[in-house]
């Protein structure tokens, strides 16, 4: 049989890493601004995957010294209410960043909630002016899982200029930040999503693979290039029904492609917690605007 080869690029320490650094420079800014960070991650609905996430971001912010100004809104909740309480957060001095966790309830308009969170507290880099800033290149809120992404390549050392990279799926969120973001450290960048023909094709091109589709087992050993590096930045939930347990795995078969590949990240472990420390880093970096 043959062995795993693949370098682990593990999110969790470098995530982990990243938070201390976070926590000594907070006291620094803090006695110039005379108050901590603050963050309002809000919540609308009861989605079980969303209140485990919210919760470990607010988990995070007690950890680093960032307070939490976050709410939980029962799943009726109108889009004017929520609109109301956006502008009161952006008017609100203590708070430098506003995340409004998603998938909201069908009723609501999420792009038109996100439009409303004043730009400089966007700390989900979601904002059309911070998304066009990105495709500008130019300095601003960046979205945090494709940030998280960049983070964990830079601190591999892993060379982007004149490589090939592929990203799978084309999402505000995750697909169209990323390529541009891959595209920015001069890698050539090809996107692929649900339409493409024949993915195996354009992922075995893929030097750097980044897959963002949602879908299990989506990325087989047969699509990679040998000695590339694979970020798997997909969650899905699988049910285990002899112990009615959960668990979550990515896109990429793990255990195949990391007899291929030169790096892999696990899911869990890899991206997920690099998601949570750009967050943190994006609200100091708004808080520390504010000197
Ligand atoms: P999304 O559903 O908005 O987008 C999925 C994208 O994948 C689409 O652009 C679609 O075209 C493409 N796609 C779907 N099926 C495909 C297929 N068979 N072949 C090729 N492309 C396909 O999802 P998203 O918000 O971009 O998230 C993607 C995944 O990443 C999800 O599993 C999500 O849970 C996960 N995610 C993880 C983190 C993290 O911190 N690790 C953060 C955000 C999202």
């Amino acid at each position: 049989m043959t062995k795993q080869i693949a370098q682990i690029l593990d999110g969790k320490t470098l995530g982990e890493k990243i938070q201390l650094q976070l926590k000594e420079r907070i006291p620094i800014l803090e006695s110039k601004i005379g108050r901590p960070p603050g963050l309002a991650v809000l919540m609308v609905g009861d989605n079980p995957a969303s209140a485990v996430y919210v919760r470990n971001k607010e988990k995070a912010c007690t950890k680093i010294g960032i307070s939490s100004y976050g709410r939980h809104f029962p799943t009726a909740t109108s889009q004017d209410e929520l609109e109301q309480v956006i502008e009161a957060l952006n008017q609100d001095d203590k708070v430098d960043g506003i995340l409004l966790q998603l998938p909201v309830p069908n009723h609501l308009d999420s792009d038109k909630l996100l439009y409303k969170i004043q730009p400089d507290k966007d700390v989900d880099g979601l904002h059309p002016v911070n998304l066009g800033k990105l495709v500008r290149s130019e300095p601003g809120l960046r979205s945090c899982t494709p940030a998280g992404v960049m983070e964990l390549l830079a601190e591999y050392e892993i060379e982007l200029e004149g490589k090939q990279a592929v990203v799978v799926g084309r999402s505000i969120l995750v697909g169209k930040p990323q390529a541009l973001m891959l595209l920015e450290k001069n890698a050539t960048v090809t996107i692929a999503h649900s339409r493409t023909q024949d993915l195996g094709n354009i992922t075995r091109t893929a030097d750097i693979l980044v897959a963002a589709a949602g879908k299990k087992g989506l990325i087989s050993a047969e699509m990679i290039k040998p000695g590339a590096v694979v970020i798997d930045v997909g969650i899905n939930r699988v049910e285990d029904g002899a112990t009615v347990q959960a668990y979550l795995v990515g896109d990429v078969d793990f255990e195949a492609v990391a007899k291929v590949a030169k790096y892999i990240t696990p899911v869990p472990g890899g991206v997920g917690p690099m998601t949570v420390a750009m967050l943190l880093s994006n609200t100091v970096e708004s808080y520390s605007k504010k000197q």
